[in-house]
């Protein structure tokens, strides 16, 4: 007769590899119980959308006769001050809490000077929002390049965007957009030492309760290719590699949050998102902070065009995507989809006879 395994090994043995927890118990388990029904599905889901997570964003021209639509960007338009109270009541209708505000102005020159001024395109955008839904949210995204002839994100000096020079401004800027009712001040630009400056100047002027959402994690992309058409701020020369992040690295975006927050940021940026997942979750590990991602206007493009030629289930991947940027851990969700999406959610909330999109698995 045999001895038992268990009599027979020596003392010395190293024991059995532990089984991790629920693994290799088939068929004992049975992951698929849980996915039986939708109900069920909904039950045990970790991550859902909610309208409360977006922000839209929104670009207004000055001195606009009309709204134009933009071509890269199916369903995305250069509003005209006069037509932006109706859009923001629609937004807000939809549940979505706020809009990034980016400003298309009449003139341009070489130091961006449309950015600060009081009657500046971005500062007359929130004050008309602010008079038609004083509770929507204005994020103002902070940068020069839309305002500047030569399309940099800062002043040049030798062919160079000079940071320190850049700073001043960019300081002034957020003061003249909280001033003008911006709730909060997102900087976009990439200089150094801009949450500091931008702090410093808004404390200095009465506006210490002003948050700022730092693009933290900016990397130079190609994503950006139709937003430049969008808010026509293409640099005229070179790129924007000196200053926006390479996408190869990732310690170097913990650095830069580590930085921003130092400085005094409330909330960080990752930008863009879907190429980007790994960096969203190393962030959101690695601080406390509210955390955005920007869902950028390259990954909107590609899925209006695939969704035109019938390649995909636009809403199905759509959904699929933004569930897959929250996953990763952002808090806030920028997108150009928010609409469509915030519409499917409002529809799925007034289907009660329809178990949470039984009919779409979502
Ligand atoms: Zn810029």
């Amino acid at each position: 007769m045999t001895a038992s395994p268990s009599i027979a090994a020596p003392r010395s043995a190293a024991p059995p590899p532990a089984t991790p927890v629920g693994v290799g118990r088939f068929p004992t388990v049975r992951p698929r119980r849980l996915r039986s029904s939708e109900p069920m599905r909904q039950l045990v889901r970790e991550t859902t959308l909610d309208a409360g997570d977006f922000i839209y964003p929104l670009f207004v021209a000055e001195g606009a006769a009309t709204d134009r639509p933009v071509g890269a960007m199916p369903g995305v338009t250069q509003w005209t001050l006069r037509s932006l109270p109706a859009e923001v009541e629609s937004i807000a209708a939809l549940g979505i809490p706020g809009v990034i505000l980016f400003g298309l102005p009449a003139e341009k020159d070489a130091v961006g000077s449309g950015a600060w001024a009081s009657e500046g395109i971005i500062q007359q955008a929130t004050r008309a929002i602010k008079r038609a839904v004083p509770e929507l949210l204005v994020i103002a995204d902070l940068c020069l390049c839309e305002y500047t002839s030569h399309g940099h994100c800062g002043v040049l000096r030798d062919g160079q965007v000079a940071n320190d020079e850049t700073l001043p401004l960019l300081a002034q800027t957020a003061v003249s957009q909280a001033e003008a009712g911006a709730d909060i001040i997102a900087p976009s630009d990439m200089m150094d030492g801009r949450v500091g400056a931008i702090r410093g100047a808004l404390d200095a002027a009465g506006l210490s309760a002003v948050p700022i959402l730092s693009y933290a994690a900016k990397y130079a992309s190609a994503f950006y290719g139709p937003f430049r058409e969008a808010a026509q701020s293409a640099p005229q020369f070179g790129d924007r590699r000196s200053y926006q992040m390479d996408p190869g690295n990732a310690r170097e975006a913990l650095r830069e949050v580590e930085q921003d927050l130092a400085e005094g940021a409330d909330m960080i940026m990752v930008k863009p998102a879907l190429a980007y997942l790994d960096i969203i979750a190393r962030v959101r590990a690695a601080t406390t902070v509210p955390l955005a991602a920007y869902n950028v206007s390259g990954e909107y493009a590609m899925v209006k065009a695939a969704a035109a030629n019938g390649w995909i289930d636009e809403r199905r991947l759509t959904l699929e995507l933004l569930t897959g940027i929250k996953r990763a851990g952002a808090d806030v969700i920028i997108s150009y989809h928010a609409k469509d999406v915030c519409g499917w959610l409002c529809a799925r909330v007034e289907r009660h006879n329809d178990p949470v999109g039984a009919s779409d698995g979502w």
